[in-house]
């Protein structure tokens, strides 16, 4: 699983500072988190394929998260595309899209399919046989929504050394990796256990932003390998994350620790701070693996 931060700053784009917009790759899929003003831009640095993005995450539906949204449409029309586009986000999103794409008389030569999201509890929004994607509904400003994307365990891993030693054949090799059990030819049963190792454990990574300060996100994010927490303000603004529901480095820094995740990242900073590296001597108070987000940073998963 890899994350390519393409955007990770709050409010207004400036010369080094992105809105939110970010790429993960998980399985065979390429996903598209949020898609802040400058994404195109973002992802040409990047050298992320334009083709291999089919599913768009939207938050909410404030500009700094989806300002992108429409010109990135409208560039895989110029580009040819083909392959369907799903673009899952607040109610709203549809009308706003297709708004743009009326008045320019530029419907998009390729199915844009929308996948409108009303609910207040976490549902689940994709699945496919290796990858789920659900809703983790936020505290914002308007209706928001973080996602949680998970691997879905993978098979078996044959052990030849021990399918030899029982001499067993080839053509059952798929039986065993789907997790059968093996007879032999004297009958004797062997166990599936025997014949494989586990499958390498599933990740997960949760995308939380933006967000006030909530732990009712907290059992929805329970364990998960990591987790990209907003971290707007510094404790020395904690009276204006409230006001504006966002949350603070140490407040994301405790969601971290009560979820017990693997690594928080930090990211949708307001540019009024001098040095990102306070967000985290902040949040390392609290919680000892911290990242930094930045634009154009890649995670390793
Ligand atoms: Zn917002």
């Amino acid at each position: 699983m890899k994350l390519n931060i393409l955007g990770c700053y709050a409010a207004t784009p400036r010369s080094l500072n992105n809105p939110t917009a970010q790429v993960l790759e998980i399985k065979n899929h390429l996903f598209l988190i949020d898609c802040g003003e400058g994404t195109q831009v973002q992802l040409r640095k990047s050298k992320v394929r334009f083709s291999r993005i089919n599913h768009i995450f939207i938050s909410h539906l404030h500009g700094d998260h989806f300002f992108g949204l429409p010109g990135l449409v409208s560039t895989f029309r110029l580009l040819g595309r083909k392959t369907p586009l799903h673009v899952y986000g607040p109610k709203g999103i549809k009308e706003a899209i297709t708004l743009l794409l009326k008045l320019g008389d530029s419907w998009t030569n390729y199915p844009l399919l929308f996948h409108e999201l009303t609910s207040s509890e976490s549902e689940l929004v994709f699945e496919d046989n290796t990858v789920t994607v659900s809703t983790i509904p936020l505290q914002h400003r308007v209706y928001t929504n973080g996602f949680l994307f998970k691997e879905k365990p993978g098979q078996r891993q044959l052990n030849v050394a021990a399918a030899e030693k029982y001499s067993i054949d080839r053509c059952y090799y798929q039986n065993i990796k789907n997790g059968r059990d093996i007879r032999l030819e004297d009958n004797r049963l062997i166990a599936n256990a025997e014949l494989t190792f586990d499958p390498p454990k599933p990740k997960s990574y949760a995308f939380c932003s933006d967000t006030a300060y909530t732990t009712s996100i907290v059992p929805l994010i329970k364990d998960v390998d990591v987790l990209y927490h907003e971290a707007t303000f510094l404790e020395t603004e904690k009276d204006l994350a409230p006001k504006t529901k966002h949350a603070t480095a140490k407040e994301a820094a405790s969601i971290a620790k009560a979820a017990n995740v693997g690594q928080l990242i930090l990211g949708h900073f307001s540019t009024r701070y001098k040095s990102i590296e306070l967000f985290k001597e902040e949040a390392q108070t609290i919680f000892s693996n911290v990242a930094l987000a930045d634009d154009g940073k890649e995670f390793q998963l």
